[in-house]
């Protein structure tokens, strides 16, 4: 039996962005709890499936559980109680269990609310280190996100015009998430702010779906999806 839980970091979409330690973990795991989301069309998406396909990874390993997209957070959260339930069962039986996080498991991810119902249960949980989509845009940007004695904000995209422009004016570069939550903020920040540079991404790493653009016309014309990210300097 596996004594612990363990929640592998899956990097932002590009297959070969796992860690050889989360590629070993998922290969050894006998049960693999991958977050998917129920799209209007009927269909089922899962960007964590997608990067366990391409790298050749059992389906039949596979337990997809739903996380709805509803702003209507009483859903998520009995759903990440279901899944909690099942993963406990099965770590119960003595599974060795995996469950994936986008980017780095600790960042912003939503695995968190199942960590905390696994810990409030005293099942022991552990996490494998994994490259955030911040990271993985600034690299494709071929940037230096931050250097010397620069701050790093990270934003979790609120954020009002006032806020953006004073963080500016103390010199930090922004990395903003959740782009779709602040995209009114950002397109008046490109007409309103003369020499401003904001690095634009949309799924980054996630083949046929990779965006950046750092052209102002082009960041005004885009309606932002959920997985965009800005980085302004
Ligand atoms: N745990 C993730 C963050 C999840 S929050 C991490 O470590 O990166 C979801 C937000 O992350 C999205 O709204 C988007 O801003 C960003 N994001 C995740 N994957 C992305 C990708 N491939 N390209 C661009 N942004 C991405």
């Amino acid at each position: 039996m596996s004594d612990h839980v363990t929640f592998i970091s899956l990097g932002p979409g590009d297959p070969e962005l796992i860690t050889l330690k989360g590629l070993k973990a998922l290969q050894k795991a006998d049960i693999i709890f991958c977050p998917a989301t129920s799209m209007p069309n009927g269909k089922t998406a899962s960007r964590a499936l997608d990067i366990l396909s391409d790298l050749g990874i059992a389906q039949s390993k596979v337990k997809l559980f739903n996380v709805p997209m509803s702003k209507e957070r009483s859903l998520a959260i009995s759903s990440y109680q279901a899944v909690t339930y099942e993963i406990t069962l099965q770590y119960q039986k003595g599974c060795n269990i995996a469950v994936m996080a986008e980017g780095h498991a600790g960042f912003y991810s939503s695995s968190y609310y199942i960590e905390e119902n696994l810990m409030r249960q005293h099942i022991p949980t552990r996490q494998i280190a994994g490259i955030p989509a911040f990271i993985a845009c600034g690299a494709l940007a071929n940037m230096h996100i931050v250097k010397q004695e620069e701050e790093l904000n990270v934003i979790p995209g609120i954020i009002s015009f006032e806020e953006l422009t004073d963080k500016l004016s103390e010199n930090k570069t922004l990395a903003i998430m959740k782009g779709s939550l602040c995209e009114d903020v950002i397109k008046k920040a490109v007409s309103d702010i003369k020499d401003i540079t904001i690095h634009y991404f949309e799924n980054v790493g996630v083949a046929d779906k990779e965006f950046y653009t750092q052209d102002k016309n082009e960041i005004l014309i885009r309606k932002f999806p959920y997985f965009s990210l800005i980085i302004i300097k």
